[in-house]
């Protein structure tokens, strides 16, 4: 994995090029390519021995020009301001692209969280949830979880902030367990637009998603759900990987076992029905028809691209391919469909369950996966549309004139004040 693209200028150079298709000023586009403000914190929390440790924590609100912003929380080491704002502008160009009414915004918090007991993970989580109340709230942003965190941490930062503010708002914050408030079907949502986007990209392509080779490098939420749903589609998934390492069956696998052996051993290695172990770089290269990066951003860079052979990526992962892996990938006709498509399901759930919060009303599963359904479809539609009539060089490019445009009219539409 390269070390040296910095995720944020990764973003920039994608606006940029996307810049050329779209008719708008280059100051209205210039204020596109930086955060509206970024809150930088550090966390003074009691350990389990009583020692006090500081924990660097940020939140980057990029543009809310749509609606509230809306974006996960990350706990990782690697965690930095450049990559908040990135993933926070990410999010923007996301719900713009699926249309949804938000606007974009990321947080995180520098940490390992295996190296802290569940406790201490609750105080950390509560304590930057004060630093948030301030920023956050049903109308002005809402957090979600991201790498690490999920339903559990969910809940403690709505239960800090409805204790602090002394009123009930579970929509202050998504992807929240069921019993507090979480949205039938968001578990499996990024996992299922990953699917969704596969599928209609094959159709788009002329080929057959069943009987598929199929990839996956991460087998965290977004990669193992996707698998699953391939699989469903009787694609054969060859390959998988997590941090540990990868495996391949010529035959594939059933997702459902290898997520069991994860699950027992803390790792896909090791799993008895695999016919070989591969490296991870060794997944990102295996010559297949379909290859989804599930893990983190960056995992294929210039370098890497070159040894691609995979036929069709699909994006789970955010900020997966850096721009020159872009570049390489165009050249080499390999079609990548975007990040900010085919992982946009969590955030449309998310925007599900934040619906149902404030009408307090709860729908089934079957409709959530139908509005999703609906709603990863018609973008897909939408984005080739504008691929073939912009000629824009790649699906991403695409998918950001699509977005840019709908920033630029909400933009446009309300004025610049004050
Ligand atoms: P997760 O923590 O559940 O899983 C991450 C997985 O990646 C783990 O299996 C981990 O072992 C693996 N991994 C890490 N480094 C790796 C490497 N070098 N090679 C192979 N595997 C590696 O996280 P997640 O929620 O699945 O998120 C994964 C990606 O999807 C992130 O980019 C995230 O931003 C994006 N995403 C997630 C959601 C969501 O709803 N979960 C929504 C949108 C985007």
């Amino acid at each position: 994995m390269s070390e040296q693209a910095n995720p944020f200028e990764s973003l920039q150079e994608q606006i940029d090029d996307a810049a050329e298709y779209v008719d708008a000023g280059d100051d209205v586009l210039n204020r596109l390519k930086h955060p509206e403000r970024v809150l930088e914190t550090n966390l003074s929390v009691e350990m389990d021995d009583g020692e006090i440790e500081v924990f660097k924590a940020f939140r980057s609100e990029f543009n809310g020009d749509r609606g509230p912003y809306k974006g996960g929380i990350r706990y990782h080491p690697n965690v930095s301001r450049d990559e908040v704002k990135a993933l926070s502008g990410w999010m923007v160009y996301k719900c713009a692209v699926v249309d949804i009414p938000y606007g974009g915004g990321k947080g995180g918090i520098v940490i390992d969280p295996d190296d802290y007991s569940e406790s201490e993970l609750e105080r950390i989580t509560r304590s930057f949830a004060k630093e948030l109340r301030p920023f956050i709230g049903e109308d002005k942003d809402i957090p979600a979880p991201d790498v690490n965190t999920g339903q559990r941490e969910m809940n403690w930062i709505k239960d800090t902030y409805e204790t602090l503010e002394n009123t009930t708002e579970p929509g202050v914050i998504t992807g929240k367990s069921p019993d507090s408030g979480g949205s039938a079907g968001r578990v499996e949502a990024t996992g299922r637009s990953t699917m969704l986007t596969a599928r209609e990209a094959f159709d788009y392509l002329d080929r057959d998603i069943a009987g598929a080779e199929v990839a996956v490098q991460g087998y965290g939420n977004a990669g193992w759900i996707a698998a699953k749903l391939l699989h469903e589609l009787d694609a054969n998934v060859v390959a998988v990987s997590d941090s540990s390492g990868g495996i391949y069956a010529e035959d594939g696998f059933n997702p459902v076992d290898v997520k069991d052996h994860k699950n027992e051993t803390g790792s896909v290695v090791g799993y008895p029905g695999a016919d070989e172990e591969l490296s991870n770089e060794d997944v990102l290269t295996l010559d297949v028809d379909l290859l989804v990066p599930a893990a983190l951003e960056n995992a294929i860079d210039g370098d890497l691209a070159r040894d691609v052979r995979a036929d069709v990526i699909v994006e789970a992962a955010n900020g997966p391919l850096t721009p020159e892996a872009d570049e390489v990938l165009a050249e080499a006709d390999t079609y990548v469909f975007p990040d900010i498509l085919a992982n946009a399901g969590g955030v449309t759930v998310s925007y599900f369950e934040w619906v149902q919060n404030r009408q307090r009303f709860y729908w089934t599963e079957q409709r959530v996966n139908e509005e999703l359904e609906r709603i990863i479809t018609a973008a897909f539609d939408n984005l080739v549309e504008t691929y073939e009539r912009t000629g824009a060089p790649n699906m991403r490019t695409a998918a950001y004139v699509v977005a840019i445009r709908r920033v630029v009219d909400a933009y446009e539409e309300s004025g610049n004040w004050p």
